[in-house]
């Protein structure tokens, strides 16, 4: 799962991004809101963290422009003071969700995590295929109520699986929502880790089945 975090604050930017990938996000941040435009035009994510007070274009500026260009990405907002007019303001815009600062990191992480379900189909922090459970609340998987020894980026590439389980799931897709623009993740490490995935998966009725050409598939077979 991809976050940008658009905050001018870099001492409060650098904790949160280093937060959330510790939680297994993939994380970009961008300073100020000229910036943060210009990324949101040609990358996706799947939540935007965004300051109100931002030098070159205001967070409500890049938010309006963003849903003018008819995006649907979940967008939390991060409002500087307990004003009304702002968070009214910014929900009128099509932001999702305010927090005000100071806050406790883990009500932002709890918020983060009930947008991107929000965002996503189901709506509830389990995915569920047979007998395979992934808690994505806390970052857990079990198979049959027996818990899985996962990496926090083998969980990542199994939700994504999970998620969109018996559909092919292509590289680039995979590629997309596990990398940031710091730290390119290459084909062969993603193969890594669905190969481990597939070793630690080895019940007989969970398969991760690679469609040649195509991407990945994510299979019950029961
Ligand atoms: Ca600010």
């Amino acid at each position: 799962m991809r976050i940008f975090i658009v905050e001018d604050d870099l001492i409060l930017a650098d904790g949160l991004k280093n937060s959330l990938m510790q939680s297994g996000y993939a994380v970009d941040l961008a300073t100020t809101g000229a910036d943060a435009d210009n990324i949101l035009t040609y990358q996706t994510f799947d939540l935007v963290l965004l300051d109100l007070g931002l030098p070159k274009l205001s967070g409500f500026e890049v938010l309006k422009r963003l849903r003018s260009r008819g995006s649907k990405t979940p967008v939390l907002i991060l409002t500087a003071n307990n004003d009304l007019d702002d968070r009214v303001k910014g929900l009128d815009l099509g932001a999702d969700d305010y927090l005000s600062k100071p806050f406790i990191l883990a009500e932002l992480e709890a918020r983060v995590r009930a947008l991107i379900r929000r965002g996503q189909a189901g709506g509830s922090a389990l995915i569920t295929v047979g007998k395979l459970q992934l808690d994505t609340a806390n970052h857990a998987a079990t198979y049959d109520d027996q818990g899985l020894n996962l990496s926090a980026r083998e969980l990542a590439v199994l939700e994504i699986l999970m998620q969109k389980a018996g559909k092919v799931v292509n590289k680039e897709q995979m590629l997309e929502k596990l990398c940031n623009f710091d730290e390119d993740i290459s084909d062969n490490a993603l193969e890594v880790y669905l190969h481990r995935l597939r070793k630690k998966l080895d019940y007989g009725d969970i398969n991760i089945r690679t469609i040649r050409g195509l991407g990945y598939m994510l299979e019950n077979n029961v």
